[in-house]
């Protein structure tokens, strides 16, 4: 069947002002050059260090920003080039829950009006059959029918991510982009959250793509996990593959960082050297070599491709040539 969402070569580059009269002094390209399908149903996790471009891809996939370039299909419509008028009625299908349920919720706007209000924009249910819509996303999210009148600082972060939850479901969407849903949230909370996301997408058969840098709970709710790096996708495969074995040497850095209960599957520690270089000015070749352990001559000078493993499991690494040579058996195992 159909992907939900295909993605394919997308860039979102962003112009970078400066000096008194604002000239562009630079190119940030936050997205650069990202392909994946997400099937329905599925969970796609989308894991890498702050700032290499998680939720701009996040944002630009739901036309929340603007991409550059590139092709975003859902359900085989073309979304880039549609106008906002056209992209109104797809809007409601595709939602995003924010990192940050304190300033994403108005704070002068009752539960009733925070809940009310997607019905309101897309012109849907009124009166009575709207308040018991709004009650019904409430029972959902085990919120008191009480909430209705009062206002989001009246309510703890877990509960104000609730109803932050409750307002992307609202209108039952196909698909969810989470951008770090419970990394703002009480360690103590995060649990229940991610296990009432987990329930939303099996009642309501929801398809999400799970923005964080935890790594344990990636794994916990991802069907399959892309690895992004300086606005690139460097690894992508099903979460029990790559976790299992990770190819890439930047997942497995991130990976040697997680703790592992079984001491006889330990991982090797990679510590990784220095910060993610500036968008602004990324380095030659492979864009991961001034931290990579295993750097070689040509990494410097040459832009790894992304190589085909089999099972779908993708890596942008030249260590992996040969074995993507045997995967395609033959062939030149760049995807
Ligand atoms: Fe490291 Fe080279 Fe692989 Fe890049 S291509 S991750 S620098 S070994
Ligand atoms: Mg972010």
């Amino acid at each position: 069947t159909e992907p939900l969402l295909q993605v394919r070569d997308v860039k979102t580059h962003f112009p970078v002002r400066g000096g008194l009269l604002g000239r562009v002094r630079g190119t940030v390209k936050a997205v650069d050059g990202v392909g994946f399908d997400v099937r329905r149903g599925e969970t796609l996790g989308l894991v890498g260090e702050s700032g290499c471009g998680k939720s701009t891809l996040g944002r630009t996939l739901l036309r929340l920003v603007e991409p550059t370039a590139g092709s975003i299909r859902f359900e085989g419509r073309e979304l880039t080039g549609l106008s906002q008028r056209e992209l109104r009625p797809l809007r409601r299908r595709m939602q995003l829950v924010f990192q940050d349920p304190y300033a994403s919720l108005n704070p002068r706007m009752t539960v009733r009006d925070i809940l009310g209000e997607p019905f309101a924009i897309h012109g849907l249910e009124r009166g009575p059959a709207r308040e018991a819509k709004v009650g019904e996303l409430l029972d959902l999210m085990g919120l008191p029918r009480d909430a209705l009148g009062r206002y989001p600082h009246e309510f703890s972060g877990g509960q104000r991510q609730r109803i932050g939850i409750a307002r992307a479901i609202a209108l039952r969407p196909d698909l969810v982009v989470a951008d770090e849903p419970i990394s703002a949230l009480d360690v103590s909370i995060q649990a229940q959250i991610v296990n009432l996301l987990v329930d939303l997408q099996r009642e309501l058969g929801l398809t999400y793509i799970f923005i964080a840098h935890d790594l344990k709970i990636v794994e916990y709710v991802s069907t399959r996990v892309a690895v992004m790096y300086l606005g690139r996708i460097v690894e992508l495969a099903d979460a029990a593959d790559l976790y299992r074995k990770p190819r890439h040497p930047y997942t497995q850095a991130l990976l040697s960082a997680v703790p592992v209960p079984d001491p006889e599957h330990k991982r090797s520690r990679i510590i990784l050297q220095g910060d993610v270089p500036s968008p602004l000015a990324p380095p030659p070749g492979c864009p991961f070599h001034p931290r990579c352990p295993y750097a070689m001559e040509r990494c410097r000078r040459e832009t790894p491709p992304l190589y085909a493993l089999g099972n779908g499991h993708t890596a942008a690494c030249f260590l992996v040539e040969d074995e993507a040579r045997k995967a395609t058996e033959g062939g030149s195992g760049v995807l």
